[in-house]
């Protein structure tokens, strides 16, 4: 195998990498400088706190910038799959090119073959996926072309460097990656309707933002179901109520509808509501009644007011618990849909599953906290 010839240029611009962080990834830049002289100067100016491991000029010259056990500062603001701190994890090598600001261009055969060696000899030393060797804009929503349509990822592949993402099974893209791809099939005929059920399911902060804006710039019309309250309170004109057997349009807020349940829930005696959500409302007096740390001794003989104190006490506890096992249940349940094996085994029964089981964790829990924060209101009016 070759070995490339590194002409050594170190930047100040590095720290330790993370503790626990595994170099696994390799992200490919384009500078967007003018020259390879002016992109040096940056990638070595302490005022500008960028750098990169490697720099490739036009005409196949490689400098090394960063040692690769230390953790160098070119991906910003970035995430892939559950990471957050890219740097600490990966490689960062840069191509010179004048990039979109200042003549996006080619990138020479010379520059290729000197990357193409560079990154054989960097896939012997470390073990990095080739669905993880990526560029600056896959992982940086902000750079929009990083290093751009010009840049032959399939060449790239062809060298046994990286994974041509067209060619790559369905079953082998993460959950974000296939929420993405469902969005493009149904988007992709300019449909005038979209119906999308939990569509912020498996999607970080920085997409769902991004679907917020794609679903207020639609021009057809969306239904939403979702229990993702900033999703609804962003995209929604109209929220509909299904219930009883019926749909009809709610006149009125998220805030609202809160205010309606709590409202019926208050207004019923425990345990004489039928259906699902009677039977967990009447499953918190029944618990309620032999926890422990009843206050049974000082209740004794005291006033009733005491006692609807001492009865709201429990309540609040019983909120209190059952808020604390749902968050218990929805960690867990977190927790299985970000392992990556789950995907892998392409099970999409579990994984739908999975996702329905979270919505509905997610739901309560608002619901369980809801009544908590009346509970204890109506503990310190009664007290
Ligand atoms: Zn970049």
């Amino acid at each position: 195998m070759n070995t490339p010839q590194i002409i050594d240029h170190p930047s100040p611009n590095f720290d330790e990498r993370h503790a626990g962080k595994n170099l696994d990834m390799l992200i490919l830049h384009y500078t967007g400088m003018r020259t390879a002289e002016e992109s040096l100067a940056r990638l070595c100016d302490p005022r500008a706190k960028v750098s990169a491991h490697y720099l490739i000029d036009e005409d196949g010259t490689l400098y090394r910038l960063v040692d690769e056990t230390k953790r160098a500062w070119h991906a910003g603001v970035s995430h892939w799959a559950n990471e957050t701190d890219i740097n600490s994890c990966s490689l960062g090598i840069e191509l010179q090119n004048p990039g979109h600001e200042f003549g996006y261009r080619d990138f020479p055969d010379a520059q290729v073959r000197a990357l193409t060696t560079l990154c054989t000899d960097i896939l012997s030393r470390h073990a990095v996926l080739a669905e993880r060797i990526l560029g600056h804009s896959d992982v940086a929503p902000s750079r929009k072309e990083d290093p751009g349509e010009l840049f032959d990822w399939r060449g790239l592949a062809a060298a046994g460097i990286g994974a041509d993402i067209v060619g790559n099974p369905v079953e082998r893209l993460s959950g974000g990656q296939k929420a993405r791809l469902l969005m493009a099939l149904a988007t992709i005929d300019a449909p005038h309707i979209l119906i999308l059920d939990e569509p912020t399911n498996h999607l970080d902060i920085e997409s769902r933002e991004a679907l917020v804006h794609a679903l207020n710039d639609f021009p057809g019309a969306v239904i939403l179901i979702s229990h993702d309250p900033h999703l609804v309170e962003t995209v929604a004109d109209q929220l509909w109520l299904v219930r009883g057997g019926r749909v009809a349009p709610f006149d009125g807020d998220l805030g609202d509808y809160r205010r309606l349940l709590l409202s019926e829930r208050g207004g019923k005696t425990k345990g004489q509501k039928g259906g699902k959500k009677a039977g967990k409302a009447a499953e918190l007096p029944a618990k309620t009644a032999p926890a422990p740390e009843q206050p049974s001794a000082r209740e004794t003989g005291r006033k009733p007011s005491d006692k609807a104190g001492g009865q709201l006490r429990a309540e609040v506890r019983a909120h209190e618990r059952r808020v604390a096992e749902l968050g218990a249940e929805r960690s867990e349940a977190e927790a299985a849909l970000a392992d990556p094996a789950l995907y892998d085994q392409n099970d999409a029964a579990r994984i739908e599953h999975l996702t329905r089981k979270l919505g509905q964790i997610k739901a309560e829990l608002a619901r369980e906290e809801e009544s908590w924060l009346a509970a204890q209101e109506r503990l310190e009016g009664a007290v």
